[in-house]
């Protein structure tokens, strides 16, 4: 393969117009380079709203699928940089289909954008220009205006002129971290790393908080949401981990003798203190793996009863996607291995033989009002957290997660 000049990302429209514009280009830009730390020669430019990528001494090829993951960008495509002349444009065009070694009939079309307007030709005049002598040298190619598979474009600046075909679909979002920051509910399931990346992508700064209930729980359950939330590290260039000592607020609750109230009262428990180290951590909202009617606890009227436990905004990412879908995504991002690895969460210890799907929140109030100390194990749960940095390209970078396959 012929050495590509350049990798161009362009913005949604939303993104990248209007007042937010300068913020999101930052991050934009913040966060192509946190990706290509492992790749020091890149170099970033940023210009008319897009960001250029010249991939130095390494190849174009193999900085795309790092690329495809920045957050915001709609598409990228390799491009070739020349002399904005006539004859430089032709021959890089011929480069490009020469490059696609046809064997059969391929339809395209030429679509020329002149920017600088001292190029001696108008767009119009320029597509024919670059066309015919396409269209004798490679008898294979022909001319479809309305839907060709090969459109090759061509972009005339005073400083170069660019040529490309090809257009790789990107995550689309937000760029990272332009929404504000929320604090992610992470398991060890298979839901909430996913809701963890959909959260990311649209542009949310994420930070994550596990419980962990120790000895109940082992060590490698913990080493396991540890790993999960690296692989989000590995997208977001830094992720911060707050792992909470919950041994003694569950089991207060054991104690109480409502079997069937467990994880009612649990997940209130759990939204008590996240929402304490939220506010610590001025994060804005919650973030949960829940999906209407998959467990008991994510029902209409457990999901009621509980997210009273809470004044913050909580938001469910996948409430309305069904389990094959969140499995999909899952293993596409790099998180469905490490879940389905058999460590007990501390939710699955506790389940009770027939959790109920319809809490009474009088009840559950009560209840709570008669545990013993509740409030202060709650609190110092909260302070005793632990907080562990995980940082990209700690382990392998993550695979590129591509948006073209309608998931949402
Ligand atoms: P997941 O696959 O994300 O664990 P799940 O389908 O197993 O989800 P539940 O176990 O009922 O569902 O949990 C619902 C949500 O509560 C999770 O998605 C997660 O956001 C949060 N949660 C559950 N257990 C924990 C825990 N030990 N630490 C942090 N958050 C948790
Ligand atoms: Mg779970």
């Amino acid at each position: 393969m012929k050495k590509t000049d350049y990798l161009l990302l362009r913005f949604g429209e939303v993104t990248l117009k209007g007042r937010n514009r300068a913020r999101f280009e930052k991050a934009a830009v913040e966060h192509v380079r946190a990706l290509l730390r492992p790749y020091p020669d890149a170099k970033i430019r940023r210009e008319f709203g897009r960001i250029y990528v010249d991939p130095g001494s390494g190849s174009a090829e193999e900085l795309i699928p790092v690329l495809q993951n920045v957050f915001g960008m709609t598409s990228l495509s390799p491009v070739r940089a020349v002399r904005p002349e006539l004859d430089e444009i032709v021959k890089a065009a011929e480069e490009l289909v020469e490059a696609m070694e046809l064997t059969r009939e391929t339809t395209f079309k030429t679509n020329v954008r002149r920017v600088w307007k001292d190029f001696p030709h108008s767009s119009q005049e320029t597509n024919p220009l670059v066309a015919s002598p396409l269209l004798k040298k490679f008898p294979l190619l022909k001319v479809d205006m309305h839907d060709p598979e090969l459109e090759l474009r061509v972009e005339i600046r005073d400083q170069a002129a660019y040529v490309f075909g090809e257009v790789i679909p990107g995550p689309g979002g937000f760029p990272l971290g332009t929404n504000g920051k929320a604090l992610l509910l992470l398991s060890g399931g298979i839901d909430s790393p996913v809701a963890g990346w959909s959260s990311l992508r649209r542009g949310l700064e994420v930070e994550c908080i596990h419980f962990h209930s120790y000895p109940f729980t082992s060590e490698q359950a913990k080493e396991k949401v540890i790993d999960l939330a690296r692989v989000l590290a590995g997208y977001a260039g830094k992720v911060r981990l707050h792992i909470v000592p919950f041994t003694e607020v569950q089991t207060s609750f054991t104690r109480m003798g409502q079997d069937n109230l467990m994880i009612t009262l649990m997940r209130r428990a759990m939204l008590r203190i996240a929402t304490k180290v939220a506010e610590r951590e001025k994060a804005l909202a919650l973030v949960t793996g829940e999906s209407l009617g998959q467990v008991a606890s994510q029902t209409l009227p457990s999901m009621n009863v509980i997210e009273r436990a809470t004044e913050l905004p909580i938001l469910r990412p996948l409430v309305m996607t069904d389990k094959e879908e969140i499995i999909r995504i899952s293993r596409r991002i790099g998180t469905y291995d490490i879940s389905v690895l058999p460590y007990e969460d501390c939710c699955t210890l506790f389940v009770p033989k027939s959790p109920t799907t319809n809490p009474n929140l009088r009840i559950v109030g009560k209840v709570e009002a008669t545990t013993p100390n509740l409030t202060r194990l709650i609190e110092e749960a909260a302070a005793n957290t632990e907080t562990i940095e995980l940082y990209a390209g700690d382990t392998r970078s993550p695979g590129a997660v591509s948006v073209n396959e309608d998931w949402f």
